[in-house]
This record gives C-alpha cells, structure tokens and sequence, in this order.
C-alpha cells in the first residue's frame, strides 16, 4: 500500500510550495492536479475553443494526452507530447482552468489519471478535491488557508518575478472569483474533508508548515505498521 499525503485549500495558500518541500523531504512523487486542469485550459486557448461552452469543451477532451515526467525531482507537464510546464503558468490559462474545472466530464478524466497515478507509489498530491474526492483514503489530509490579503501578496510577488506587475487589490479581486467559483460548483466543490486537518499559513514560515506535516507522517507511518501488524 502506498502513503498518500492530500493538501487541499485555495488559491494561492501556497500548496504548491509545501507539497514539493515534504515530497522532497520524503522522498515521495508530487501531483500538481491544479498543473492537469492548466493543461486543459491551455489547449482550449491554444485551439480557440469557447472555454464558456461546455459542449464545445467536452469535445475535445478526447484529443487531449497528458504525460507527466519528473525531472531532478520536478514534475513537468506535456500536453499530447509538448512541454508545456511554463505555458500553463500563464494568467490567462489560470482562468481557463478555474472556468473548465467546473464541467463534469473534464474533472472525470483527469480525477481518473489522478488516481492511476496515486496507485503504486507513495505520493504528495495538491489541488482542491483531493482529501473530498480523489483519494478520499490518503492517510494524511491537510486544508491549508490564509487571510485573503496575504494570498494576494504571495501571489502578486510570483506574477512581479515573471514580469506582470498588478496591484495587491488586482489579485486579491481574481483569487476571490477562482475561490468563489471552485467552492460553489456542483462537481467536487473545494472544501474542507471532515478528516482533514485546518492548517491557516498566514503566520507561519514554509519550515514549521513542512515540520507539522513530517511528523505527522512519522507518527501514522506508524499506526499504519500497527494496523498491518
Ligand atoms: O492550483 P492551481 O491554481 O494551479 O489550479 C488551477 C485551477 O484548477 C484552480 O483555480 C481550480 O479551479 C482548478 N483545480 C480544481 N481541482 C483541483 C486542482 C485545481 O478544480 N484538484
């Protein structure tokens, strides 16, 4: 049986950078699944397809291969054997993938692919409906929070290093209508798993939130051993 860790939560909590810092630590395999819906998106602007019409969209899910590979530990994302790991980081594709998310048949592919991967090895997965739905089993399930305002900063310095400059209140407007959008879908909406333990970052250093987890995992590694005893 593998060890799963979920870390769920919304934009720009800083799942990202906590899930690869304890899958570094442990040594386990990392899953963007925000990265899978990115690439969705991404195809549908690269084809010119209506991201507002689901029909449209749901089309063409069966003309879209995602691979991921790893790469000194960093997971890269192709899309139908293209890399396109730095494309998907684009504004516009982050909106395509919070309006794409929404629809059924998109969140059933990839929660599928989800899962395969989640099989065989011992993984770190992130995204929004991980603890809730893809691996409703993990052994550890974080919801990571943090004030608004300070998920606007964190976010709106990432954007300052890839050359976009907007203000505070700019971003702070756009992470409100993704979270707003992906807690009150019907498909697999973001919320907190009832097993999940609430974990607000505002205050806390990357180092302390990665120490909680690592011992958490040193202590139901071995509840797990008991129970298989
Ligand atoms: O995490 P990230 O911001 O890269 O995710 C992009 C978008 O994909 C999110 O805004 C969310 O709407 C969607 N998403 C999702 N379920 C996941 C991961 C991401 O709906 N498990």
């Amino acid at each position: 049986m593998s060890f799963k860790i979920a870390i769920d939560g919304p934009s720009g909590a800083g799942k990202t950078t906590l899930a690869k810092s304890v899958a570094k630590k442990l040594g386990f395999t990392y899953i963007d699944t925000g990265a899978m819906y990115r690439t969705v998106g991404l195809y549908m602007l690269n084809n010119g397809i209506d991201i507002n019409n689901e029909k449209d969209v749901v089309k063409e899910l069966d003309n879209i291969k995602i691979n991921l590979k790893y790469k000194d530990g960093i997971q890269l994302i192709f899309l139908n054997g293209k890399d396109v790991s730095s494309d998907i980081r684009m504004n516009e594709v982050s909106h395509a993938a919070s309006v794409v998310s929404v629809y059924k048949d998109v969140r059933e592919k990839l929660v599928f692919m989800q899962r395969e991967l989640a099989k065989s090895t011992n993984v770190v997965m992130d995204g929004r409906d991980i603890g809730t739905n893809v691996l409703k089993d993990a052994n550890i399930k974080i919801f990571l929070t943090a004030d608004v305002k300070m998920r606007a900063i964190r976010r709106m310095e990432e954007l300052r290093e890839k050359g976009i400059n907007k203000t505070v209140a700019e971003v702070e407007e756009e992470l409100k209508i993704r979270d707003d959008r992906d807690m009150n879908r019907e498909n697999n909406p973001l919320k907190k798993a009832e097993d999940a333990i609430e974990l607000d970052t505002t205050n806390m250093k990357v180092e302390e939130e990665v120490n909680f987890i690592i011992n958490l995992y040193n202590e139901r590694k071995g509840e797990d051993n008991e129970n298989n005893d």
